[in-house]
């Protein structure tokens, strides 16, 4: 086999110890958007907003009304479903590609049923001597794609951001580094669908807690190609969610790239001060195909 050409972009992953979020309510706000701590005004009513309700892909299942009506003091259960049907196993087949992952050449595998043929395709593109490696994404990230790949679940957060201890906030914190991570990974690897639900991830993130990334905009302009989704993503989450003040001193954006500094101001602008208005859906949650690849 001829050796083909290697196309990946050379970057180093964002190390997740680096990275660092905005809690809307700190007194980086301007006095007339939000507060400190210290005088206790409240955070823009916006940014109070709960999460959306669970969507209908769980994997639980409620028992049917007819057994609480025999058994009315039961209290209303839920159950896993344990089997599933013979049709639905993935056809994981026993082909497996092998990939050095990471400057260590970390070795893990995939199968190759499990693989979209554009993914493939990436894949080829970056064998070396017979060998498929990519030297410019971690281990983790790496695993993570592998672990969805398996399982169609993303293993990325902590348990309850809400009763956090200084440690697990950090975990939370880091959580952002590696969503990203994971991102580059699927759009290197021309995972369209793993790189929407990173998409996805994000905003169930950002529209959870009074937090976003605020730190994310050097890596991710420098390594993704103009026009990137997720850039797109963390431009409308300082317009909308930080109104702005994420990218001053002295958070990590404020130093970003002059593109990105560029963009969050015109966003500024053309949102007229309805960013500020909680009546005004943030366009997330309007149509957050906006921010997918969809080819
Ligand atoms: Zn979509």
């Amino acid at each position: 086999m001829g050796r083909l050409k290697k196309v990946v972009r050379h970057h180093l992953p964002i190390q997740p110890r680096e990275m660092s979020e905005q809690r809307v309510t700190r007194s980086t706000l301007s006095p007339e958007l939000g507060a400190s701590r210290s005088n206790g005004k409240k955070t823009p009513k916006r940014r109070r907003r709960k999460p959306p309700p669970p969507t209908e892909d769980s994997d639980v299942e409620e028992i049917a009304e007819e057994s609480s009506k025999i058994r009315p003091k039961r209290p209303r259960a839920v159950m896993r479903r344990r089997r599933s049907p013979i049709d639905a196993a993935p056809k994981l087949g026993t082909h497996v590609l092998f990939l050095f992952v990471g400057p260590d050449r970390i070795v893990t595998t995939l199968h190759t049923n499990l693989l979209g043929f554009s993914t493939i395709t990436a894949l080829q593109e970056l064998y070396q001597e017979g060998f498929i490696v990519l030297e410019s994404h971690s281990p983790e990230s790496v695993e993570l794609y592998r672990m969805w790949l398996y399982t169609g679940r993303l293993f990325t957060s902590v348990p309850d951001e809400e009763e956090t201890t200084a440690e697990e906030l950090v975990l939370a914190d880091r959580e952002w580094g590696r969503l990203a991570n994971a991102y580059m990974v699927g759009v290197d690897l021309r995972d369209e669908k793993f790189a929407n639900l990173i998409v996805d991830a994000m905003i169930e993130k950002v529209d959870g807690s009074e937090f976003y990334p605020t730190s994310l905009a050097t890596s991710l302009y420098t390594h993704m190609p103009w026009g990137d989704k997720m850039c797109h993503l963390i431009v409308d989450f300082h317009v909308w969610k930080g109104l702005g003040t994420g990218i001053e001193i002295p958070h990590e954006d404020a130093v970003g790239p002059q593109q990105f500094i560029f963009e969050v101001q015109r966003g500024l602008k053309a949102a007229n001060g309805m960013n500020s208005d909680p009546r005004i859906v943030e366009p997330w949650r309007v149509d957050r195909c906006r921010y997918h690849v969809h080819l």
